[in-house]
């Protein structure tokens, strides 16, 4: 069982203890032969928030979250725990005496083990009673749902039930920090936001500093206290979901955390602390990304919650016209593609069904929209 990680931590009393590990890198590198898998990554955790990371397949997560927690080392750079050194050129404190632990994404469980011996098994180097360290485990395992399979062995369980345990082996000893490891991707979608809900509430009922690696994009936004979005070995941004979702650093960003569409266009000028963007004949709002400036080429890049439809008959000037190509059921609504003759936009929410081939109208809300100067290549 290669990549496990059992929980250890530095001994201290438990009143003196602080509950989160503030976290701190600087300038973390990391080749794999002609390959920067990190080209030199600043982060801060503060102590207690939920932090994910989201990048595309290669971005560096997995590089970034196993220097954290001890299982690789950097080239170059520092990790520091609050005021002690964990690991730089002077430092490395082994995985087991960071006060952490991790979930993976294959559970990593011991499979000639109970779910109770796996659990238990986190606390193995603790001084605890056989009493203590069994209400221990069988209360965190009750956290989790689990009460009903403490004897099992995990080949009788589903893989949601296994990274129950793996959750469970985690808390155990309360760690000053979690590390988790793409946890929900190997699991059916309902099982997904289940235990999504329980890993956040769980965590944050913890106290420990949280560190979450995902490629998916709606996990990011649902869970984090703050986003970091990786790209090729390079963080783009850190911020909120808020300030993500609405202030884009860059085009990457932008693209990865969901769009509708992009349109071409030019920056023309200003109105009411918003700039105007003129696409063909139209005039529409817009917040201007770094680099987007009055008089140069823009691609308006827009999110599908800034989309609405609207009847042709509409009046609104900045309605664009366009015709229905797709629809599909949502639950709550409709999801509708739209061309217009400045591009087509997809994700486009109504209430109500528009019909395919039917004539429509968009109209776009300036919180969503964002100009990043124009490329050459193909949008979106
Ligand atoms: P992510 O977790 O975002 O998918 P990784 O950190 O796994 O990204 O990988 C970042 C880059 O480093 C990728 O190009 C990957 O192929 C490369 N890489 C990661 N681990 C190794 C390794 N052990 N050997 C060679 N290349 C690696």
């Amino acid at each position: 069982m290669t990549g496990i990680m059992q929980l250890d931590r530095v001994e201290s009393p438990e009143s003196t203890r602080p509950r989160g590990h503030e976290v701190t890198i600087r300038g973390a590198r990391k080749s794999y032969g002609r390959t920067d898998a990190l080209g030199g990554v600043d982060l801060e955790i503060e102590a207690g928030k939920f932090m994910v990371l989201l990048g595309p397949s290669g971005s560096g997560k997995s590089t970034l979250i196993r220097g954290i927690a001890g299982i690789e080392r950097f080239d170059s750079g520092s990790i520091s725990f609050g005021s002690t050194p964990i690991s730089d050129d002077r430092h490395h404190v082994p995985a087991e005496r960071r006060d952490l632990s991790m979930v993976f994404q294959d559970y990593a469980l011991w499979p000639h083990l109970t779910v109770q011996q796996n659990v238990a098994y986190a606390l193995r180097r603790r001084h605890l009673g056989t009493a203590a360290r069994r209400a221990n485990v069988l209360e965190t395992l009750e956290r989790v749902g689990l009460s009903s399979k403490v004897d099992n062995y995990p080949s009788e369980l589903s893989g949601g039930q296994q990274q129950r345990v793996a959750l469970a082996r985690a808390l155990v000893g309360s760690p000053a920090l979690l590390l988790f490891d793409e946890p929900l991707s190997n699991l059916d979608a309902d099982l997904r936001e289940r235990l999504r809900v329980e890993i956040s509430t769980l965590t944050r009922d913890s106290g420990a500093t949280a560190l979450y690696i995902t490629h998916d994009q709606a996990e990011a936004f649902a869970l984090a206290d703050e986003i970091g979005v990786l790209n090729g070995g390079q963080l783009e941004q850190l911020g909120t979901p808020e300030e993500i979702f609405r202030r884009p650093a860059t085009r990457f960003v932008a693209q990865f955390t969901g769009l509708a569409g992009a349109f071409a266009g030019r920056l023309v000028g200003e109105r009411a602390g918003l700039s105007r963007a003129r696409v063909g004949d139209h005039e529409l709002s817009c917040t201007a990304g770094p680099g987007a400036s009055a008089g140069t080429r823009i691609d308006l890049l827009i999110r599908p919650t800034a989309t609405s439809l609207v009847d042709r008959e509409n009046p609104r000037l900045d309605a664009i016209p366009g015709v229905v190509v797709d629809v599909a059921y949502r639950g709550r609504g409709y999801e509708h593609v739209v061309e217009t003759r400045y591009g087509r936009l997809a994700s486009v929410f109504d209430p109500r069904s528009w019909s395919r081939g039917g004539e429509c109208s968009i109209v776009i809300d300036p919180a969503g929209c964002v100009a990043f100067p124009a490329t050459k290549h193909a949008i979106t």
